[in-house]
């Protein structure tokens, strides 16, 4: 089997530490092998990232891959075939590894494409990142997101609809708990599933194994939530204290995806995003930064997603996100942890992605810069490794 052995660069192996010098990553076949002082390394081909530094390849927990990030992402999907979005989905795949973000989690897709692509990428076809995804999100009659997801009414009908999810490959179920931006007519406060719904979708999917992630935005729809079990609330517009604390306590996760309200509250209609999209995420922007502020305060665990394909935010990078949290009172640190560590507890993989330790997956990036201090370093990409696999290679160096 190939060796590589990655060494010069400080490490941050993602068990929360600053960087360390002096250590080399053995990479065999798609895995870590070990983490060994850099004269104890075993032969193999050597790649030195003098001035880098290495890092646990990022996790983002919320994409779209059926989405494209124009400004108005949801007329051209409904009007094209299926096949150009298939396409379409590989292509954004790709720039999403090139990025450095080796794991997605895809939280709504259009018609199962995204299981294709998540096949082409395990089977070596294209490059991507490690793809889990939930097919069609499962959403009441004419709720937010009707217009691609599984329109489902009463718990017997939720069940059948988790069930199909199943059937047709998803790794993890997703919710519409609330009303949301994207959707015209239904108002992110409200909500929607009922109580008894979002609970036969945890039952359904808890049986098979797998975890359900919400969009949860109204204070009534994320405490239904939370009340049943879920493992993640998706953007949490209108915590409350009350709700934080019980998150803290019982470990369910928020993904805020900042950056996708903002990218459709500052840019706005002079951008060409749909005025009712403009007018619900201006409306909702404080008490969304405020919800994550408090969030952070109360020690909830913050997973980063960008929500990806929606307006004005394309798939790849997920600095921007990362930049909103520290701007909003995460540390450093505590963003990167969230890329990494975090959002690989919160997709069940938190013994194979999001550390560079023995036994993990040989994901893998080297930047410029310490993003420890800075995580705008983490777009000064030099080097990204996918299942071991070289997806990027500006380094210079020799290999
Ligand atoms: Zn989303």
């Amino acid at each position: 089997m190939d060796r590589l052995i990655l060494t010069g660069a400080a490490l941050i192996d993602g068990s929360g530490t600053q960087p360390v010098l002096g250590k080399a990553v053995v990479v065999e076949g798609p895995r870590i092998a070990a983490v060994v002082e850099e004269g104890a390394a075993p032969a193999g081909t050597r790649l030195r990232l003098d001035g880098l530094t290495l890092l646990p390849g990022l996790i983002n927990a919320h994409v779209h891959l059926c989405l494209g990030g124009e400004a108005d992402p949801v007329t051209p999907m409904r009007q094209e075939p299926l096949a150009l979005t298939a396409v379409k989905m590989a292509i954004r795949a790709r720039q999403t590894v090139e990025a450095g973000v080796t794991t997605v989690r895809d939280l709504g897709g259009r018609e199962y494409a995204e299981f294709a692509v998540r096949s082409a990428v395990k089977e070596g076809l294209i490059p991507g990142p490690r793809i889990l995804a939930a097919g069609r999100c499962i959403c009441m009659t004419g709720g937010h997101g009707w217009w691609i997801g599984r329109e489902a009414d009463g718990p017997d009908d939720v069940r059948k609809a988790v069930r199909e999810q199943l059937r047709a490959g998803a790794d993890v179920i997703k919710i519409i708990a609330t009303g949301g931006v994207m959707t015209p007519g239904v108002e992110p406060g409200s909500a929607q599933l009922t109580p008894e719904e979002v609970r036969a979708a945890i039952e359904e999917a808890t049986k098979a194994g797998r975890r359900v992630a919400a969009h949860a935005q109204g204070s009534q729809g994320v405490a239904a939530c939370v009340e049943a079990g879920i493992t993640s609330i998706e953007h949490g517009i209108f915590l409350t204290e009350e709700l934080v604390a019980r998150m803290k306590r019982e470990g369910v996760a928020l993904v805020p995806t900042l950056i996708a309200a903002h990218q459709i509250a500052v840019p706005g209609v002079a951008a060409g995003i749909p005025a009712y999209m403009v007018k619900k995420s201006q409306a909702v922007m404080a008490s969304h930064l405020a919800s994550f502020q408090m969030a952070v305060k109360a020690g909830v665990p913050i997973a980063a997603g960008t929500d990806a394909g929606t307006p004005l935010n394309p798939h790849g990078s997920m600095v921007p996100e990362l930049e909103l949290m520290v701007k909003h009172g995460m540390t450093p640190l505590d963003a990167l942890r969230s890329a990494t560590t975090v959002a690989a507890g919160v997709l069940g993989l938190g013994s194979e992605v999001g550390q560079v330790a023995p036994g993990f997956a040989a994901d893998l990036l080297a930047v410029k810069g310490t993003p420890t201090e800075r995580v705008g370093a983490l777009a000064e990409l030099r080097l990204v490794l996918a299942n071991g696999k070289i997806v990027v290679n500006r380094q210079g160096g020799g290999l």
